[in-house]
C-alpha cells in the first residue's frame, strides 16, 4: 500500500476577478488549493475554473456578512481549510473577522479596521510620529466646518473608500461645503456603507507605490514604483513604473516610513500595497497602506519583474499559515532590481456609452506586453466623474529599464483611444 499524500493546504479566496490570473497561478506554484468566493458581478463557470480552484462557494460578503460567516463556519467544520484571503480591499475586514472566528492566520479585527478606515489609519500613523498631513475627520455632512482651519488645497475622501472613489480636491474653504456634499453623495451611491469622510491637506509631490511582504513582523520591501503626479481635482490612476529612479537616501526614507507604518498599524503578516507621496521630492507621506496584494494582482506582476519574488505564491503561503519561500535580499531592504515592469491604466478619457476602444489589439501583439486586462468593452456605460465606473484596461509590460517603460507609455498615450456616444436619458 502506498502512503497517502499529505493533504494540500486550502485557502478561501474572496471576490477575486478571474480575468486577473496571477493569484491563481501563484496558488498552483505554491501547491495550494483555492476555494473561490466569486464576485457577485462575475459569473464563473464550474466547467472552466481558473488554475488551482477546486470549488466555488458563492457568498454575499457585502450584502449579508453574518450569513457569509456562518456558511464559512459550516464549511470549515465539515471540511476544514487552512486560511482565507482577499485582494479586494473592501473585503479585508470581513476576511479578518472570519480568520479570527475560525482561529486561522489573519490580520486581526482591529488591524483590518485600521487599514480600511482612513480616519483610524491617519490617527495611528500620527500617534506613531510618522509623516501625516493636517487632517480632520467628518462624521456627518454638516460637520465639515472644522476642516476650514487646514492649509488649502485639501483633499476630501471617503473614510472607507477604494480605487480613488470620490476622492476630490478642494482649492479653497469656500469650495469645501460643495465638495463635501458631492463626496458624500458619491459614497451614498457607490459604497455599501457610508462611514464618514476625511479631509486632509493636499500633498504636493510625485506619487509612489511600494510592494511589501510581512512575515512575523519582519517587513520585506520588494519594490518601489512611480505612480505619476496626479494633480486632481479627481484622481484617476494612470501609470505605474517600477523600479522608481530614487536617490539612495530617499529610497531609504521610503523604506523606513513604510516599515514603520506596518508596525504602527499592526500589520505583521501578509502582502501590503502602500501608496505615498514625496513632499518636496524627498519626504515620504503615506496616502494609505492596503493589507493585500495591490491592483487585484498587478502588484505581483510588478514585484516579480523587478525582484524575481513570487508575491502571489508567498502571500497564499502566509495566508495558509506557512512561511513564505525565502526572498532575495536582507529584510526591510529593497531587493536588487533585475528589470523593469509597468502598468498603463487606460484612462476613461470621457463618459457615455463606449462605441470603440482603439489601439489595444496592436498592443497585444507587442513582445513587451505580457497582459492586457480589459475591464470595459464597447456597449458599457462610463458615468461622468466623480462617479467611478472602473478602469477600461490595464496594459502590463516588461522592459530593460524604467526609462524604456516611460518611452513605451508615451507611445500608448498616442495610440489608445476610447470613443463614446451620448447615453439617452442622461442629464
Ligand atoms: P483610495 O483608497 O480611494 O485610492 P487614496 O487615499 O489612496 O484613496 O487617494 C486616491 C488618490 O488621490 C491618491 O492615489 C492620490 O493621487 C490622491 N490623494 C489622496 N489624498 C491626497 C493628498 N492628501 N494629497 C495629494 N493627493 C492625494
Amino acid at each position: 500500500m502506498t502512503e497517502p499524500h499529505p493533504p494540500r493546504p486550502t485557502v478561501v479566496l474572496v471576490y477575486q476577478r478571474t480575468s486577473l490570473p496571477w493569484i491563481f497561478e501563484g496558488a498552483q506554484r505554491a501547491g495550494i488549493d483555492v476555494v473561490l468566493v466569486p464576485r457577485p458581478d462575475e459569473s464563473v463557470s464550474p466547467d472552466r475554473l481558473p488554475p488551482a480552484v477546486v470549488e466555488l462557494l458563492p457568498l454575499d460578503v457585502e450584502g449579508d456578512p453574518a450569513k457569509a460567516l456562518s456558511v464559512l463556519k459550516q464549511r470549515h467544520e465539515s471540511a476544514p481549510f487552512d486560511g482565507i484571503t482577499t485582494l479586494y480591499d473592501p473585503a479585508v475586514p470581513f476576511v479578518a473577522d472570519v480568520a479570527e472566528a475560525l482561529g486561522l492566520p489573519g490580520l486581526g479585527r482591529e488591524t483590518a479596521r485600521a487599514v480600511q478606515d482612513k480616519r483610524i489609519m491617519r490617527r495611528r500613523l500620527a500617534e506613531a510620529g510618522l509623516n501625516v498631513p493636517g487632517f480632520v475627520t467628518v462624521d456627518d455632512p454638516g460637520a465639515w466646518t472644522d476642516a476650514t482651519r487646514l492649509t488649502f488645497p485639501v483633499v476630501v475622501k471617503p473614510a472607507n473608500g477604494f480605487s480613488s472613489l470620490g476622492v476630490t480636491k478642494a482649492d479653497s474653504p469656500e469650495q469645501l461645503a460643495a465638495v463635501v456634499d458631492e463626496v458624500w453623495e458619491v459614497c451614498r451611491n457607490s459604497l455599501t456603507r457610508v462611514a464618514g469622510l476625511v479631509v486632509e491637506e493636499y500633498l504636493d509631490g510625485p506619487e509612489f507605490a511600494v510592494e511589501s511582504l510581512a512575515h512575523r513582523g519582519e517587513v520585506q520591501v520588494l519594490s518601489i514604483g512611480y505612480k505619476g503626479e496626479p494633480a486632481g481635482p479627481h484622481f484617476e490612476e494612470g501609470v505605474y513604473r517600477a523600479p522608481a529612479a530614487l536617490a539612495p537616501h530617499v529610497q531609504e526614507a521610503v523604506v523606513r516610513e513604510v516599515v514603520a507604518a506596518h508596525s504602527a498599524l499592526g500589520v505583521s503578516d501578509g502582502p501590503t500595497h502602500t501608496e505615498l507621496r514625496l513632499r518636496g521630492g524627498e519626504r515620504p507621506y503615506l496616502l494609505e497602506l492596503g493589507a493585500r496584494i495591490g491592483g487585484s494582482g498587478v502588484s505581483h506582476y510588478i514585484a516579480g519583474h523587478v525582484t524575481g519574488a513570487d508575491l502571489a505564491a508567498d502571500a497564499l503561503r502566509v495566508a495558509a499559515g506557512l512561511g513564505p519561500a525565502p526572498l532575495p535580499g536582507p529584510p526591510a531592504q529593497p531587493a536588487r532590481a533585475t528589470g523593469a515592469a509597468a502598468n498603463y491604466i487606460v484612462p476613461c478619457g470621457g463618459s457615455g456609452r463606449i462605441t470603440a476602444i482603439h489601439g489595444l489589439d496592436e498592443l497585444a501583439a507587442d513582445p513587451r506586453v505580457d497582459h492586457i486586462v480589459q475591464m470595459l468593452h464597447p456597449g458599457d456605460v462610463v458615468r461622468p466623474y466623480p462617479e467611478f465606473t472602473g478602469y477600461p484596461a490595464f496594459v502590463l509590460s516588461h522592459h530593460p529599464s524604467t526609462e524604456d517603460a516611460e518611452a513605451f507609455h508615451r507611445t500608448i498615450e498616442e495610440t489608445v483611444r476610447i470613443e463614446y456616444a451620448p447615453v439617452e436619458g442622461a442629464q
